[in-house]
């Protein structure tokens, strides 16, 4: 079945060709809806023939089940050089909007390292350190707003789709984990703590995170990073988040995720206690 499908999709580009489509209008597809077919057969056309590839998990699904098929299959052809170009076909949720397409297969492009489009929302998961669920829903919300802003700031700015933005949800390690973001904030104590490549620059109310985030994002832009940290005193910002960080860590403790006796438990089934 796949040799016919390859076969096919050869013969019928050849005869396009013969019949006088020009080489650089063709691009071959052979969509299937199995993650190792839709692999073993794009590997296979990569190799016998020169055509350009349009690649795409056709029926992958709804949902994650869909996203990760399609982020699979097609992450690991692109990895490999396969690939011009891709559609990520999904089923929507009833009521969803069809752009989830285009956003799920700009950001597969993005993660991977091969095309920025809008600057990359990281989130980290949140663990025993996050005192509140709000930041889950200010990753959401920033991302929808940069998205917003992406339009009038790629008329301004250059390399602006490069930025890292990160949205963390604890003060006491958030900055220092996404340290090698270009700007994050990590949610505590009803505060939001604002800081740039790592270093604390503000801390501000919980109601003025995702303006301040955006305000930090469009100077960055227009200024760069170094005139960004500048513009603040960080010794103040610094003390600020010290306060919240020690506050926390004095009400919650180090151990926030019971790593210890996590281990203790580990260390009891695997000796078969
Ligand atoms: S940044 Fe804080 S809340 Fe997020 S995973 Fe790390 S320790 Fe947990």
């Amino acid at each position: 079945m796949k040799e016919t499908l390859i076969r096919s999709t050869i013969d019928s580009a050849n005869a396009a060709k013969e019949i006088g489509l020009a080489n650089n209008k063709i691009i071959v597809s052979c969509k299937v809806s199995d993650v190792q077919d839709l692999i073993e057969v794009y590997t296979s056309l990569s190799k016998r023939c020169s055509y350009p590839l349009h690649l795409g998990l056709t029926e992958a699904g709804i949902g994650s089940k869909g996203i990760v098929s399609s982020a699979v299959s097609m992450g690991y052809l692109l990895q490999h050089g396969i690939g011009d170009t891709i559609r990520i076909s999904l089923t929507p949720e009833p009521e969803e909007s069809r752009t989830k397409e285009v956003i799920v297969a700009q950001e597969l492009l993005q993660t991977m390292g091969i095309r920025s489009f809008s600057p990359l929302v990281i989130s980290c998961p949140g663990c025993g350190r996050t005192t509140s669920t709000y930041f889950q829903e200010l990753a959401g919300e920033i991302q929808g707003h940069l998205r917003k802003a992406m339009p009038d700031w790629k008329k301004k700015y250059n390399n602006v789709e490069d930025m890292t933005v990160a949205v963390m949800g604890c003060v006491v390690n958030g900055p220092g984990e996404a340290r090698e973001a270009d700007l994050g904030i990590a949610a505590g104590n009803k505060r939001g703590h604002l800081f740039v490549k790592g270093r604390n620059v503000a801390v501000v109310p919980e109601s003025e995170m995702v303006e301040a985030l955006i305000d930090w994002a469009t100077y960055i832009h227009e200024h760069g990073v170094d005139a960004a940290v500048a513009r603040v005193d960080t010794a103040l910002a610094e003390r600020e988040a010290t306060k919240d960080r020690n506050m926390l860590l004095k009400e919650h403790g180090d151990d926030v995720n019971h790593a210890d006796e996590k281990i203790v438990e580990i260390r009891k089934k695997v000796a078969g206690n």
